[in-house]
């Protein structure tokens, strides 16, 4: 069975599920995560979040989805490598971040975790996340930070405007 969801309620609940949403959203942006946390959620109005869902499904239509429960892994191969695709042409640290989230989620399940890889397929590149003692500590530590974002009382402050492009929560933070 999968852990419960987190709850802002109760910040220091270790054993509430954090999904690798959350940690995308921690590293784009603090605010975002308060708010996907508390159940708003934009993401069907967002052209991008929907290129990013065709591109997923079209490039590697054999590959399976590995659902945990409070994530979705795009997929895992023998390793155990854990692998997720991007729509972005532009690595990010947000990205190497998830994919930790991932490799710490599949250890806590017992499965023997060598690695990760962000694939980008329209530019044709990947970058590999190594999984190693330092990577564990970053990725309980990213954890932990989510948690306090979440249980903040109030909305951390918004972005600069430039860095807010092509969010999903622009209507709400900024009322456009
Ligand atoms: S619109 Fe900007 S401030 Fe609001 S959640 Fe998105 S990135 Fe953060």
């Amino acid at each position: 069975m999968s852990p419960p969801a987190f709850d802002p309620a109760h910040p220091d609940d270790k054993g509430a599920a954090l999904g690798g949403v959350h940690i995308k959203y921690l590293r784009h942006c603090p605010r975002q995560l308060w708010l996907y946390a508390r159940g708003y959620r934009p993401e069907h109005r967002s052209d991008l979040v929907a290129f990013g869902e065709v591109v997923a499904d079209t490039t590697f239509t054999r590959r399976r989805e590995i659902d945990l429960g409070e994530a979705k892994i795009d997929w895992v191969t023998a390793g155990a490598v854990v692998h997720e695709t991007k729509s972005s042409r532009t690595p990010s640290p947000a990205h190497a971040a998830q994919v930790r989230h991932y490799c710490l989620l599949l250890e806590r399940r017992g499965i023997a975790v060598r690695g990760g890889t962000v694939h980008y397929p329209l530019i044709r590149r990947t970058t590999d996340v190594p999984w190693d003692e330092a990577a564990r500590a970053e990725a309980e530590d990213t954890e932990d930070e989510a948690r306090a974002v979440i249980a903040a009382a109030t909305a951390p402050p918004r972005l600069a405007r430039a860095k807010c492009r092509g969010c999903s929560y622009l209507d709400y933070c900024w009322g456009d």
